[in-house]
């Protein structure tokens, strides 16, 4: 793992707004391995922030060349306690999980996986593929009430799109405007894409209730008059009734907000749990039992978890 990205100071800043004054933070991402060799940003968790809303993971994969070798590859690993999201940006994956659903992902796509109480699944790319792979990784906490759930997938091919002063925005989670997602979260969230072609300029409401984050993607951003560019999260904080996202270039960018998540978590490995316990037991049952299922079509082995000591 590389510490290039980490090393840079945080920067706190102050940004002015209509109506409120309210602090932002910029959140360098740090730099990850995905499954074998794969190189991310993780935007999310962070130590200053570890969640924004009921989101509490946000990786940014690539672009990267995919041309050679085997691509992206991640072997049978479980999950519980959470929603994986996954949005296609360029190229192709290919999902397979314990409960065998089989999903190739494309561009302007999602899959939602809900964990619940177990699941586990691989993701590759396919051996038929474009050259260039990008995609955004998300993952949503389940609230106690869902969080012991029966596992499912979903695959959304459409979501809603706004076009607006040059840019097109597709609604990935929540709503804006007149336009809901269809994707089935548990918690108040929003999760906006933005892509800007050039010169543009977009005030977008939002809600005081919610805290917001966000991040560019490619390219480069003022959000209310702060620059920033791939490879930070600005933290906004709630109370706030609106934001003037502003490019002059072809970008990228992503918009993360939701009720400050009410219950206290404990992330381990791909598990989101409550505590040490229920951690441990999950790594056992992973290990011990058939609990998480089994992942049919993967030509390699399941990962083990880290010892948790
Ligand atoms: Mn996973």
């Amino acid at each position: 793992m590389s510490t290039e990205s980490s090393k840079k100071a945080v920067a706190h800043a102050s940004t002015q707004q209509e109506n409120n004054s309210t602090s932002a933070l910029l959140l360098p991402a740090r730099e990850a391995m995905l499954g074998e060799g794969m190189l991310v940003r993780r935007l999310l968790p962070h130590r200053q922030q570890r969640m924004i809303g009921a989101w509490c993971f946000f990786d940014h994969a690539g672009p990267a060349d995919v041309s050679q070798g085997r691509g992206m590859r991640v072997g049978p690993h479980p999950h519980t306690g959470l929603q994986t999201f996954s949005w296609m940006i360029e190229g192709e994956i290919l999902h397979r999980d314990s409960l065998a659903f089989e999903q190739l992902l494309q561009p302007g796509q999602v899959n939602l996986m809900t964990a619940g109480k177990g699941i586990s699944h691989s993701e590759e790319s396919p051996e038929s593929r474009s050259s260039t792979l990008q995609l955004a990784q998300f993952w949503i906490a389940l609230p106690e009430s869902q969080r012991f759930r029966e596992p499912a997938f979903e695959h959304y091919p459409d979501l809603p799109r706004i076009e607006k002063n040059n840019a097109v925005i597709t609604v990935l989670v929540g709503a804006l405007f007149d336009e809901v997602s269809p994707v089935e979260v548990y918690s108040p969230l929003l999760g906006l894409d933005i892509q800007t072609s050039g010169e543009s300029s977009l005030s977008l409401p939002l809600k005081p209730e919610f805290e917001y984050g966000i991040a560019v993607l490619t390219g480069s951003a003022q959000v209310n008059g702060e620059s920033i560019y791939p490879g930070q999260l600005l933290y906004l904080g709630q109370d706030r009734t609106q934001i003037l996202i502003e490019t002059t270039e072809v970008s990228q960018i992503i918009l993360i907000g939701g009720e400050p998540f009410a219950e206290d978590i404990m992330m381990y490995w791909n598990f989101v749990a409550r505590n040490k316990d229920e951690v441990l037991e999950s790594i056992r049952l992973w290990h011990e039992t058939d609990h998480f299922g089994v992942v049919e079509g993967y030509d390699g082995s399941p990962i083990r978890s880290p010892e948790l000591k």
